[in-house]
């Protein structure tokens, strides 16, 4: 017999810790056993085996074995629960997730999802050819390494990852490639899928627990070697873990924002690390953090002719607030000669704010310090809590009749469309036209087939697609981002804007219109040259001025109480006890669900010894916070302010 040091995978901060069990000689680190606990039976993880108990504990033997995962994913998550302020137990839910019934057969979903992958390119470019040697000599070394692969969109970056894939299949490895919001880019599913058939796994957020459960099974059992996933598929059970690629790593969903708030770019690479694997960060548009840090591989220009040039649009010269008249003329040229066009505006709902031109009043939410946004339906919705409400005739303070409607969201953009440019098809997509299962899916391929159409909507529409026939891709509004009090909201702006230009004449000539009312914003005139080196170069340049990212970690504090004083106060006594680094605030932030908030910011070096001593902190203050209701929730890395 050998005693085990088990985590019973409980929420508890107040249970986080190791308990003794006995088990057989057979059971290791990485094992997910089910024992006694607290009254009930619980699932737990082995983290650690040892001979005898320690001193004057009486262990009581474990129920039974009910799963296992590779012991490297036992040592990520505790690292992972240490450097994020979490608890191992919720760490280790991570990697070990509950186990779900048995499905009927379906098509797994790596069928299912797909859209038909293109063929292998004859040869590989040079550069590639350069890039995917680098690569494999690194997997090779099995000591682990971290490489930007950095090339514009359209350079070959995913066909290198597709080679790397194979090449770790050929020495009997696996590999991992993570991609953003999976729904929203089934191409890339589909040359995995070309490419290596039943050989890959999907993980993701959208599937049933059942599917999940298969899925999982499939790659810990080694039927699927190469796993495609969403963040959470950094912590496939995959064994023997040869790569590791990041597919757009600049993506802000790489980010989990709740507890645990990992980000699946810092844990690839402490698993890259690890396991001896090699981690790949890909993108046109690199972050900061990546470009500084990480070996670069370049790829260059796209490899089908030159980016497509940017005309921007000065919105204080020119009429027609959302379609100007330049945007108006470039549709025009579509339905006339035919092509696709992709128009983004970072707004959902008709109006971003309902305002009386009387006494001035903004409607806003009851619960949460924003305006309440205009829906087609006739409803006011806020955007933050669940709060809906009619849209009134008159104002509510003043009873005057007129109430404006300021600004556009994708709705109205929708309208307009249908005004001017009846002609074109039209498809939306956001998060109110893709709440239902499948309609992402259904709206993208209806977009691809289709010709003389545009596809509206968020972000969403900037993702990796790789649609062929896109004549014209346009930012209807690219101030929207500019004005957050955030350090990255010009990064995210270069961002969307590059990404976004990156959609269009991917296989034909094509254009790109950017509508601002701040042509001279440094993110928009670099954005509109692609210039990505000088871009990065500045931004480096300003955030060691200002001791931010890469050359500081950021550690930021929330807290929430359900009055404007006590989050303050909290915040105040606990900048009291940090000795260590350079901590801004507290400063308020936006009432949010009927919460008043304020945050903490620090600068330092030392993250985890800093997440540490909030923890002990919050511990002290804990009787008292429960008291005044107040809440507080640590971000170590985080990517919004
Ligand atoms: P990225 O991921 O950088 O956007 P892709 O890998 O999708 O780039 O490549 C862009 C296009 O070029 C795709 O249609 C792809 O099939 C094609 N392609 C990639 N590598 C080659 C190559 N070596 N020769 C010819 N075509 C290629
Ligand atoms: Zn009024
Ligand atoms: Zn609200």
């Amino acid at each position: 017999m050998a005693y085990a040091s088990v985590y019973p995978l409980v929420s508890a901060r107040s249970l986080a810790r190791p308990f003794t069990y006995e088990v057989p000689d057979d059971v290791g680190p990485g094992a997910v056993v089910e024992v006694r606990f607290g009254g009930g039976k619980r699932r737990g993880v082995v983290v650690d085996v040892v001979d005898a108990p320690p001193r004057g504990i009486d262990a009581v033997p474990i129920e039974k074995v009910v799963d296992d995962v590779p012991a490297a994913l036992v040592e990520l998550a505790l690292w992972l629960a240490d450097y994020y302020g979490s608890t191992p137990a919720r760490a280790l839910e991570l990697v070990a997730p509950i186990k779900r019934a048995r499905r009927v057969d379906r098509p797994h979903p790596a069928i299912r999802e797909a859209l038909a992958g293109e063929e292998a390119p004859e040869a590989l470019s040079g550069s590639q050819t350069d890039v995917v040697g680098r690569i494999v000599a690194a997997m090779d070394g099995g000591s682990g390494a971290h490489f930007l692969l950095y090339g514009a969109t359209g350079s070959g970056k995913t066909e290198v990852y597709l080679q790397a894939c194979a090449a770790a299949l050929e020495r009997g490895l696996g590999a991992i490639v993570l991609v953003p919001e999976i729904g929203l880019t089934p191409q890339a599913v589909g040359r995995f899928r070309a490419r290596f058939g039943e050989g890959i796994a999907i993980l993701h957020s959208a599937l049933t627990d059942a599917e999940r459960r298969d899925e999982r099974e499939r790659v810990a059992a080694g039927r699927a070697r190469v796993v495609i996933g969403a963040r959470s598929a950094v912590s496939a059970p995959v064994r023997g873990l040869g790569l590791i690629c990041i597919d757009e790593e600049h993506d802000a969903s790489y980010k989990q924002e709740s507890d645990p708030r990992y980000d699946a770019r810092t844990v690839a690479a402490k698993r890259a690390s690890l396991e001896g694997a090699a981690a790949v960060y890909g993108s046109a548009t690199p972050r900061p953090e990546s470009w500084e840090r990480l070996e670069r591989l370049e790829l260059g220009g796209r490899l089908a002719g030159p980016l497509p040039p940017v005309k921007v649009v000065d919105l204080r010269r020119e009429r027609g607030y959302p379609l100007s008249a330049p945007l108006l003329a470039e549709l025009g040229a579509i339905a006339e000669n035919g092509g696709k066009a992709i128009l983004l505006l970072n707004r959902r709902g008709v109006a971003p704010a309902l305002h009386c031109r009387a006494c001035g009043k903004t409607i806003r939410c009851a619960n949460c310090d924003v305006s309440l946004v205009l829906h087609g339906d006739g409803l006011l919705r806020c955007h933050h809590c669940a709060w809906t409400e009619p849209a009134p005739q008159t104002c509510p303070a003043c009873a005057s009749a007129e109430l404006a409607r300021l600004g556009a969201g994708t709705q109205r953009l929708e309208r307009e469309l249908e005004a001017h440019v009846p002609e074109l098809q039209r498809v939306r997509l956001d998060a109110d036209a893709v709440a239902k299962p499948g309609a992402a899916a259904e709206a993208l391929s209806r977009f691809a087939e289709g010709d003389r159409i545009v596809l509206i909507g968020t972000q969403m529409v900037a993702k990796g697609h790789h649609f062929s026939g896109v004549a014209l891709a346009a930012v209807v509004d690219a101030d929207t981002g500019l004005g957050l009090p955030d350090f990255r909201a010009e990064e995210r702006t270069f961002q969307l804007l590059t990404q976004l230009a990156g959609r269009s004449g991917r296989d034909a000539p094509g254009r790109v219109l950017v509508q601002t009312f701040q042509p001279d914003a440094r993110a928009i005139q670099l954005a509109a040259r692609h210039d990505v080196r000088e871009f990065l170069a500045g931004e480096l340049e300003r955030r060691r001025e200002l001791a931010y990212p890469p050359f500081r970690h950021l550690v930021r504090v929330v807290a929430s109480g359900p009055e404007a004083a006590s989050p303050a106060r909290l915040l105040s006594e606990l900048k009291g006890g940090l000795d260590h680094g350079d901590v801004l605030g507290p400063a308020p932030l936006l009432r949010l669900r009927g919460r008043h908030r304020a945050q903490l910011v620090a600068k330092t070096e030392q993250p985890r010894r800093v997440a540490a001593r909030v923890a002990e902190l919050l511990v002290d203050a804990a009787a008292a916070m429960r008291k005044a209701g107040v809440t507080a929730v640590v971000d170590v890395d985080p990517q919004s302010l």
